[in-house]
């Protein structure tokens, strides 16, 4: 699939171009997608994959039994979605709350892995955007350091659009301070999950590790 091939060349010429230090994962998120386009990206080496909707991401995760994918939950989590999210996933990058980390904690199978986590922040204030206030973000890092069956990475955001890309940078610049001060506390962090098809070169210019690209990745989706 030549998209895959091209987006990593962008990946690899924004790091450049910016001095971003990282390693930068990318997920693609194929919330909307078929089957067949996800096996195509599979066969091209792509191995993690990010999805928003329980349902949809079950049939495919059942679809696809056979590869080695890392499945990602990048959706918003409802207090009643939690145990099939404990089960299916490798990773739940949304957390926003003390309760909806600790049933994910309590709701991990045993011969599982932990799961990793990051904490969804709501970097822009935006009255409509799920994720914790900045202020908060301490508080639920350290919370989630004390359950056993998770494991924090780090931190992710949603942020507002912006047409320019300086304004764009702001947003992300502010979470890259925020991430940083959680490293100097010493909470063990390795992921700035930031960066989608729309905003990814303001992402990778202020230190982002981990990009989660549909559309440029994939085309428009169906659904
Ligand atoms: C849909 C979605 C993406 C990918 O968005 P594109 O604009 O298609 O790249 C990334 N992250 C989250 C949380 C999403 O919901």
């Amino acid at each position: 699939m030549e998209q895959l091939t091209t987006l990593t060349a962008k990946i690899q010429q924004y790091k450049s171009q910016y001095k971003n230090p990282n390693n930068i994962k990318l997920i693609a998120v194929s919330k909307g997608q078929p089957v067949e386009k996800m096996i195509a990206l599979y066969n091209e080496g792509q191995r993690a994959f990010g999805e928003n909707y329980l349902q949809e991401a079950q049939d495919k995760i059942l679809a696809l039994a056979d590869k080695e994918i890392e499945w990602h939950y990048i959706g918003k989590i409802q207090s009643n979605k939690t145990k099939k999210i404990a089960e299916y996933f490798s990773w739940a990058q949304t957390v926003a709350s003390n309760n909806i980390a600790k049933r994910l904690s309590e709701q991990r199978p045993s011969h599982l892995a932990p799961l990793n986590i990051c904490i969804e922040v709501n970097i822009s204030n935006q009255a409509s955007k799920s994720g914790v206030a900045p202020s908060d973000v301490l508080a639920l890092a350290n919370y989630c350091m004390t359950l056993p069956n998770l494991k924090l990475r780090g931190l992710m955001c949603i942020p507002e659009q912006h047409t320019h890309l300086s304004d764009q940078r702001k947003i992300f610049h502010d979470m890259f301070l925020l991430y940083k001060s959680l490293c100097e506390q010493g909470l063990p962090l390795d992921t700035l999950s930031m960066g989608m098809s729309g905003d990814m070169e303001a992402a990778i210019a202020e230190g982002s590790t981990m990009v989660r690209i549909g559309t440029a990745l994939f085309g428009e989706r169906l659904s």
